[in-house]
């Protein structure tokens, strides 16, 4: 039996240096009176867009209508082979995604690009077994090919890509994603996910704290509500809205990695300069 069996979550398991600092995030929210709106719009029902977003700035997802399932995924605005990479994020913070959950990228940089810093949405009934936001992957042409038997129906992959080519980024820059506005339930035993009809109220939102410089793009899933029936069309789609504000706070350094290569003697060797 190895040491790390009986120690619970290894997802638990940091230097105090690698936990979130919950009072620096109660800053940021403090000073949400004094914040200001730098951009707002609101995406239309199965489509997709392209958002930049500071670090130390804030985006909102916001309920518009009715609920609304969004998409989204995140690059380094300036260096596009940074993205947001959700089975890391799974392995660090958990498959749901609420306030204080970091949302993280890959090595060489493994560090958080986004905080989740607020969200308004009460899952029904109030002891409910379900969420509203995770980290997974989001649905394409050929998922909903192979459910229906209907070729070319509308999905976040083609919302993405709709949301990304304007910024010169293609389909091989797509990859993981989270989702916001979207009632789940994973079953324990098999680990499948359950998506029911969103509890998400006009008005509701999730907003997130940028730690770097964002590309943000969103899609609003087919899906709609959740139960909108993505073959036939028939059901409820609604737009989200976006907001971005200034908070004027600027985020902390994460701390650097150990350049451990120079004296590792193990078989992989590093390029020789
Ligand atoms: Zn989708």
């Amino acid at each position: 039996m190895s040491e790390m069996a009986g120690m619970g979550y290894m997802s638990d398991r940091k230097l105090p240096q690698y936990d979130l600092d919950a009072s620096f995030y109660d800053q940021v929210r403090a000073a949400k009176p004094r914040y200001e709106l730098v951009d707002r719009f609101e995406l239309p029902p199965l489509s997709g867009r392209g958002f930049k977003v500071k670090k130390g700035q804030t985006f909102r997802f916001v309920t518009v209508g009715g609920p609304q399932i969004g998409d989204v995924a995140l690059w380094n605005a300036h260096d596009t082979r940074e993205y947001f990479v959700a089975t890391r994020t799974w392995v660090l913070e958990g498959f749901v995604i609420k306030v204080g959950t970091r949302l993280w990228s890959e090595v060489p940089w493994m560090r958080p690009m986004a905080t989740c810093i607020e969200d308004t949405v009460t899952p029904e009934p109030p002891d409910s077994v379900y969420h509203h936001s995770d980290s997974r992957t989001h649905c394409t042409s050929e998922l909903w090919e192979m459910r229906s038997g209907v070729a070319g129906l509308d999905s976040c992959h083609l919302n993405f890509l709709q949301a990304i080519e304007p910024f010169g980024l293609s389909e091989a820059d797509i990859h993981g994603n989270f989702m916001v506005h979207q009632k789940t339930y994973v079953e324990p035993e098999k680990g499948r996910a359950r998506v029911a009809r969103g509890d998400s109220k006009p008005g509701d939102y999730i907003s997130f704290y940028a730690e770097t410089d964002l590309l943000v793009a969103l899609s609003t899933c087919p899906m709609g509500d959740g139960i909108r029936d993505v073959a036939t069309g028939e059901g409820e789609a609604y737009p989200i809205g976006v907001e971005v504000h200034e908070t004027g706070i600027q985020p902390r350094e994460f701390p650097k990695w150990t350049d451990w290569r120079p004296g590792w003697t193990g078989k992989w060797a590093p390029p020789q300069a």
